[in-house]
């Protein structure tokens, strides 16, 4: 992620498209440290369903073959169940 404006790090403007969010078009996920010009913050992003499916999918494909837990099993693994759950849940309609 890079710089995000005012709207994006609340959370009420996608994260990838900065598309407007509503509750019921937005993903929450969950709470990210990151770099402004001054420092970190904490931030809320969150993005809308089709953009956080499609990150999802690509962060998957680039953690799961390096990830010995997700070659393993992969239900163990935190990070992949979670990029599974936001793959799912951004594709539902
Ligand atoms: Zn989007
Ligand atoms: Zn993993």
């Amino acid at each position: 992620m890079g710089e995000l404006g005012e709207a994006q790090q609340r959370g009420a403007a996608c994260v990838w498209c900065a598309q407007t969010l509503t509750a019921e078009t937005a993903l929450d996920l969950g709470e990210r440290r990151i770099k402004v010009l001054d420092g970190d913050i904490t931030a809320f992003p969150r993005g809308c369903r089709p953009c956080t499916a499609d990150a999802a999918y690509r962060a998957l494909m680039d953690h799961a073959p390096r990830c010995e837990q997700c070659v393993d099993d992969a239900g163990r693994c935190d990070t992949g169940v979670a990029l599974r759950r936001l793959m799912r849940e951004g594709r539902r309609r």
